[in-house]
């Protein structure tokens, strides 16, 4: 098969990465007979020095036309960078505000998932840290308190602000079948995290959620207050599958989630609209402090490459293909200098992307 795929390489260690990404998926290509075609689109910082904005409607276009967009990250040193002296609107992390608005992502995917080669970047304690986890956090994106009626104001000397958390049972419906779809491709278990016992949003979010699952009796569901998701998530991920919730819930959740496994550099994630369509990024930043040295983890942009076989493309062998190789590299020793420890082999961008490549 022939796909598109619109490819935003962007700042910092965005071109290193991808290109490791690029090569893999062409690798892919190459064993199980499908052709990526890749339309190189601009955002962030390059962005503004080659067209004078974050995101071009030229760009926007581009990347409406594709299967699905495969991005490295954006954005400077937000101390030293001459992008942060121009105003909000223009600067590098507009343009990925502006993308993910042009093509209605309204749900994010973050999977968590400790490697038992990588337990010991783990921050948990060693017996939580044996058991492993494997869970993916799927979070509303455009919904919610980030996105309510809110205001400040000032009355007889006392400031006052407020902010309001809305939800429409489609706008939970539609994450919701998403969520239901991604754990029929997992282990078959939705936990949807809601604050039921206080918020109206939260009991509409529960009904809707039971509503959706009626669809899926293979899978099994269950409801978690927020609060005490928080804590299960230290005290026992292994129970995790599939985490549904909304907005904000999911923004705390799926950074300390990130955490729990201790590598920034391995963390693939996914923002995903109605239909097959997504943009694929990892979870880490441009990281400027080691840009063009040959240092950063390509492993996250590569799962996220992977991500996007599987969600977009419906390329399950081919995705789970990738991730063995990573799993292979991993107990063979290979660790550039982010997951390094004692007793492995220290390697660079390139050659961790050549390693994973062989193993394909
Ligand atoms: P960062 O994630 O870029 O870096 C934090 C630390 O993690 C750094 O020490 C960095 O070297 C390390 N790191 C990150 N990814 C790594 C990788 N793949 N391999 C090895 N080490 C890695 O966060 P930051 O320094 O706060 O932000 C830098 C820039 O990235 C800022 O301009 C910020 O706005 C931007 N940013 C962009 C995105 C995005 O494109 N979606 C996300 C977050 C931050």
């Amino acid at each position: 098969m022939n796909y598109n795929l619109a490819v935003i390489k962007g700042d910092g260690i965005g071109p290193e990465v991808v290109s490791v990404a690029m090569d893999v998926l062409d690798k892919i290509g190459e064993k199980y007979g499908h052709t990526f075609h890749y339309d190189q689109i601009l955002m962030g910082g390059c962005s503004i020095d080659a067209c004078g904005v974050p995101l071009t409607d030229e760009a926007v276009s581009a990347a409406k036309k594709s299967d699905a967009v495969l991005l490295g990250s954006i954005g400077g040193n937000t101390s030293t960078s001459p992008w942060y002296q121009l105003p909000p609107d223009k600067r590098p992390e507009a343009g990925l505000l502006k993308i993910r608005k042009e093509l209605g992502l309204f749900a994010n995917l973050r999977p968590a998932l400790l490697y038992p080669e990588l337990k010991s970047a783990c921050p948990l304690k060693e017996e939580i840290a044996d058991r492993g986890f494997d869970m993916m956090i799927m979070r509303e994106l455009t919904g919610g308190l980030y996105f309510g009626e809110r205001g400040t104001s000032e009355e007889n000397g006392m400031r006052c602000a407020y902010d309001t958390l809305t939800y429409t049972e489609e706008e939970i419906r539609r994450i919701a079948i998403r969520g239901f779809d991604i754990a029929m491709k997992r282990r078959k278990k939705v936990t949807s995290v809601d604050k039921a016992n206080v918020l109206d949003s939260s009991r509409l979010w529960r009904a809707v959620v039971n509503e959706v699952a009626e669809n899926y009796p293979e899978v099994t569901v269950e409801h978690m207050l927020v609060d005490n998701c928080a804590m299960q998530l230290v005290k026992d991920p292994a129970q995790f599958d599939v985490i549904l919730t909304e907005n904000m819930f999911g923004d705390i959740l799926s950074d300390e989630a990130s955490m729990v496994t201790g590598s920034i550099g391995m963390l693939a994630s996914a923002s995903l609209n109605e239909t097959k369509f997504g943009m694929y990024e990892p979870s880490g930043g441009s990281a400027p402090d080691i840009a063009g040295q040959d240092k950063a983890n390509p492993i996250a942009t590569v799962l996220s490459a992977a991500m996007l076989l599987r969600f977009s493309l419906d390329l399950d062998v081919e995705a789970d293909a990738i991730e063995k190789a990573i799993k292979q590299v991993l107990a063979d020793g290979y660790r550039t200098c982010d997951i390094m420890s004692e007793g492995n082999t220290l390697v660079g961008t390139k050659e961790m992307g050549q390693l994973i490549m062989e193993r394909i």
